[in-house]
């Protein structure tokens, strides 16, 4: 019997793939507009339904919508400073706060700084130079430094007497004025996060005095550019105490993923990682992708395979890009998706983390994401396409949150029947690693 048992997961992640549905392609979405004879084969063989890893109408980031998917509480969230940093290998102390920064194009506007342009485009090398000169700070006895992860975009780290409850000063629009940093209200006499957010600012201020008149600038004001002269921050965070992914789940888990934050998100629930990097076609990069987890499944219970693409496309607003973007996964998929379907002992499982609409003002958007669970044995409802209306009629209905992990265990015949405590931990997994009964009487404290 035993050898008819699921052992395996593979998670298909399609990052910002949910959207919303467009007049141009009859009032669809780009999902059912585009031309997806795998995923739909997929999906016409499995259970399907919805998924959203918090509340709905929630619009999450992917780092932390990913954390929960991975079955951990939103509280434990360390903030996508600290996961960024992990992902780059930039050491952290424990007591550290990690804010993500990037250079803008900002001005001076009656004392008030207002970003001209948030994402300027600017040579490695005049980056560089820019970051030489407001690398390192100290103030109230905080350091503060700025460490590059990427063209424009770095981590500030603090440390000394610091807490991360503090406001962003990105306002994340062009021609706003950055927001003033200051403590949350619930910590507004929390002396860390004073502390901090005094420390940041001055920083800030120090970092556009420097920058301003820096000879990068001097040259891009004489040739009609906008000078790069200070930093937009964001999402400050502080490491935590997370219980291993292995242990809380009984797993042992793989992320493979091109982006810094989900290797950073991997090491920080000690996952292992495996870095891939983004070419210029999607559905290649993804078919690679599900090649390596094909051999990693020797290792490894529970394979994360990521890809950014149809998050970026849209980003563009641009829905006839999506669109094309989604086509190309596909066949992506189409190439590689064979032996994992045929593997009798593998639950194959695609979603998305979160919708990223393709117009409109928002970043990210809070409708569920289709969901499709592929394997044998998996409940084969009536749903014959993959995408965000037709999965609404599927079999597995709304999921939602952490119960992504709990179905998971439930397909592989490991799900804990509720009230058991064979360890001293409640974990949701069976059985579990437990101390075996010895015949020796003498108390033992420990466990
Ligand atoms: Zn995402």
């Amino acid at each position: 019997m035993d050898n008819n048992r699921l052992k395996k997961c593979i998670l298909i992640m399609l990052d910002g793939l949910g959207d919303r549905s467009f007049d141009l392609f009859g009032h669809q979405t780009p999902l059912q507009a585009a031309n997806t004879p795998f995923l739909d084969h997929i999906a016409a063989g499995g259970a399907n339904g919805l998924y959203h890893a918090a509340m709905l109408g929630q619009a999450l980031p992917s780092e932390n919508a990913h954390f929960v998917m991975f079955g951990y509480d939103m509280a434990l969230f360390p903030g996508r400073g600290v996961l960024e940093a992990l992902g780059a290998g930039i050491p952290l102390g424990p007591k550290d706060v990690a804010v993500l920064a990037h250079f803008a194009c900002l001005h001076d506007a009656e004392g008030c700084l207002v970003v001209d342009e948030r994402k300027p485009v600017i040579s490695s090398d005049d980056v560089l130079q820019l970051i030489d000169e407001v690398s390192g700070y100290e103030a109230n006895g905080v350091k503060i430094r700025f460490v590059q992860t990427g063209g424009i975009f770095g981590i500030i780290s603090l440390s000394g007497d610091v807490a991360p409850y503090f406001t962003d000063s990105d306002p994340f629009v062009d021609g706003s004025a950055l927001i003033e940093i200051s403590p949350w209200s619930r910590y507004r006499n929390d002396p860390l996060s004073e502390n901090a957010a005094y420390a940041l600012k001055q920083y800030l201020v120090w970092v556009y005095g420097r920058l301003k008149d820096h000879p990068v600038n001097r040259f891009r004001i004489g040739n009609n550019m906008k000078p790069v002269n200070g930093f937009v921050t964001q999402r400050a965070g502080q490491l935590k105490e997370v219980r291993p992914f292995t242990d809380s789940y009984g797993l042992r888990g793989l992320s493979i993923a091109s982006g810094i934050v989900y290797l950073g998100l991997g090491r920080y629930i000690g996952m292992d990682t495996r870095k891939v990097y983004d070419n210029t076609d999607p559905g290649d990069d993804l078919a690679e992708r599900l090649g390596l987890a094909i051999e990693g499944l020797a290792d490894y219970d529970f394979i994360h395979v990521h890809t950014k693409a149809p998050d970026d496309a849209g980003h563009t607003k641009d829905p006839e890009f999506k669109l094309k973007v989604i086509e190309s996964l596909d066949k992506g998929l189409g190439k590689a998706i064979g032996p994992l379907m045929d593997d009798p002992e593998l639950l194959i499982i695609i979603t998305a983390d979160h919708s990223t609409p393709s117009s409109g003002p928002l970043i990210h958007s809070g409708e569920s994401v289709p969901m499709t669970f592929y394997g044998r044995g998996v409940r084969r409802d009536s749903v014959m396409r993959f995408n965000e209306i037709d999965a609404a009629m599927g079999a597995l209905g709304q999921i939602r949150g952490r119960e992504l992990m709990y179905m998971i265990l439930d397909h592989l015949d490991m799900s804990k029947l509720h009230g058991i405590m064979d360890t001293p931990d409640d974990q949701p997994y069976w059985p579990g690693r437990y101390r075996p009964f010895m015949l020796d009487t003498a108390p033992k404290i420990s466990t």
